[in-house]
């Protein structure tokens, strides 16, 4: 079908392709992928020979009215990333929202995504998350953004690159509080490992030795919510109130 197809690929395991995705990978007229290396291994492998183009982070300025003129000529563009799902982390907001203001149907086609996986096996509370990507590398930048993480009151959900780790999880310790997290590393393939422990407990862990491979923190919400207002620490007294044994 004509139109943009944002599709989910694999994180690690090629069996997590989903049929949508293979059919919809082999009936495009062009593949736009990050790295058209890695994504023409992938479609090789299914035995897909549509033709690659490039989008990537760097070119995307270059290459996005490329992909918009394909669209306007009613072509079917599917947008790929590495791993997981397009625009997490990757490339392509760009790409949907000028597609979508210029009227061409956009349809996801969903699968893996490297933070829903790992929440879904972290066993932290999961009914409200952020997912805040990678955090900055700088240390003062990542500690601003530390200090506005911990108002939020939800799982939270961080990209981290193995060699930043230890000092990451000392600095999330030191500004969110010791919360419950989980350390979530290589998920899908041979050696994954899911380490549960507090933040402090994580930053003792990592924080000796070389870790590798890709990682996601998943760290668990504030105790009581973030922060209360007045109004919700009198609403609080007032019911606890009612508890008290009247004598
Ligand atoms: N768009 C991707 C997705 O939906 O999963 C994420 C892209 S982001 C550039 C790549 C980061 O995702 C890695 O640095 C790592 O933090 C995380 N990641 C990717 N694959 C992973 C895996 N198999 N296990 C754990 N984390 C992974």
């Amino acid at each position: 079908a004509p139109g943009l197809h944002v599709v989910a690929t694999p994180i690690g395991n090629l069996g997590d392709i989903t049929l949508r995705a293979l059919r919809t990978l082999a009936g495009a007229d062009c593949v736009a992928a990050e790295d058209t290396r890695h994504t023409g291994r992938l479609l090789s492998h299914f035995d897909i020979a549509t033709t690659l183009v490039r989008y990537d982070e760097h070119g995307a300025e270059r290459q996005r009215p490329k992909l918009l003129a394909r669209l306007a000529a009613g072509e079917a563009v599917a947008l790929v990333s590495d791993a997981g799902t397009p625009l997490i982390s990757d490339p392509g907001y760009k790409l949907v929202a000028e597609a979508r203001a210029e009227g061409h149907p956009v349809h996801a086609v969903p699968g893996p995504s490297a933070p829903v996986a790992a929440l879904s096996v972290a066993g932290l509370p999961s009914d409200a998350f952020c997912f805040a990507g990678f955090l900055p590398p700088k240390e003062a930048a990542r500690r601003s953004r530390i200090a506005e993480l911990a108002q939020v009151p939800a799982t939270l959900l961080l990209f981290e690159a193995p060699h930043r780790i230890g000092e990451a999880l000392a600095d999330l310790a030191a500004g969110l509080g010791d919360r419950p997290a989980a350390v979530a590393r290589e998920l899908t393939k041979r050696f994954e490992t899911v380490d549960r422990g507090t933040l402090a407990e994580l930053a003792d862990r990592y924080g000796a030795g070389e870790t590798k491979g890709e990682i996601v923190i998943v760290i668990g919400p504030p105790a009581h919510g973030g922060s209360y207002d007045e109004a919700e620490v009198e609403a609080m007294l007032r019911a606890a109130l009612e508890h008290l044994p009247v004598s």
